[in-house]
């Protein structure tokens, strides 16, 4: 079974007021732009060291689409790598946010587009199945519009998902869902292959992330998961009303 380590990053910028979702909790996942240089740096003497050993290949994704990502395509760019970018398309052109040309851009110069469904609800499983469809039909219409391209990508809002995301996602006619699980095997739904990410967090520190790039803390990250969502298992009608009144 292919392995694939893919990041899940949101901003990249040195002024955090200026892209993306303006709320407290949002700041666990803003990074200066040196410091996702510094992530670059390892992967790159990571990669010169070890190649791809352990992983068939490694993934820098972004989600939320930010007017932050035109920042950490660039520096992609300067170590010549390209990523991959979930827009929710409600955002494009408000403040903060990417506008239809900067998507186009985006996509132009070789990174990928993808959908971040469409309104972004914080927790898309408490969606029901049609709305769910609905959600990533619309998202990916109004993307395929810009690109002039289908739309084969999406990453789940929230990074919450059960089965009914993934058919959900597969039924609107995406072909790769990223979610936020910390596996390195894809796994299958429907006529879809879901991949996990490991979340590249503000405290993440240099070591963390040569570790995740070593797989020397996987097992540590899946129990984190795992006891994270147990608990948002046991509070979750709680939960689910506080993150649904975010973002909106
Ligand atoms: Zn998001």
């Amino acid at each position: 079974m292919p392995k694939t380590l893919a990041f899940l990053y949101h901003e990249v910028i040195d002024d955090y007021s200026e892209s993306g979702f303006q709320n407290k909790d949002n700041l666990a996942y803003m990074h200066k732009t040196e410091v996702f240089r510094n992530h670059l740096e390892i992967y790159s003497n990571h990669l010169k060291i070890n190649e791809l050993k352990k992983v068939d290949q490694i993934l820098f994704t972004f989600d939320d689409g930010g007017i932050s990502n035109l920042k950490s395509a660039q520096i992609l760019e300067e170590f010549g790598l390209k990523g991959m970018y979930f827009i929710t398309t409600k955002r494009i052109g408000t403040k903060g946010f990417l506008a239809k040309e900067d998507i186009l851009n985006l996509h132009n110069s070789g990174h990928i587009i993808g959908s971040h469904s469409h309104t972004h609800p914080m927790i898309f499983r408490s969606l029901n199945y049609e709305k769910m469809v609905e959600e990533w039909k619309t998202s990916k219409q109004i993307l395929e519009e810009i690109i002039d391209e289908e739309i084969l990508y999406a990453s789940v809002p929230g990074g919450d998902s059960d089965l009914k995301t993934y058919q959900s996602a597969s039924e609107a006619g995406i072909s790769f869902v990223f979610d936020s699980e910390p596996i390195l095997e894809s796994r299958f739904s429907e006529d879809s292959e879901i991949f996990g990410r490991f979340s590249v967090k503000s405290q993440t520190s240099d070591q963390e992330f040569r570790d995740m790039l070593e797989l020397s803390n996987l097992s540590r990250l899946q129990r984190n998961r795992r006891i994270k969502s147990m608990i948002k298992k046991i509070i979750f009608p709680i939960h689910q009303y506080i993150q649904n009144k975010k973002n909106d």
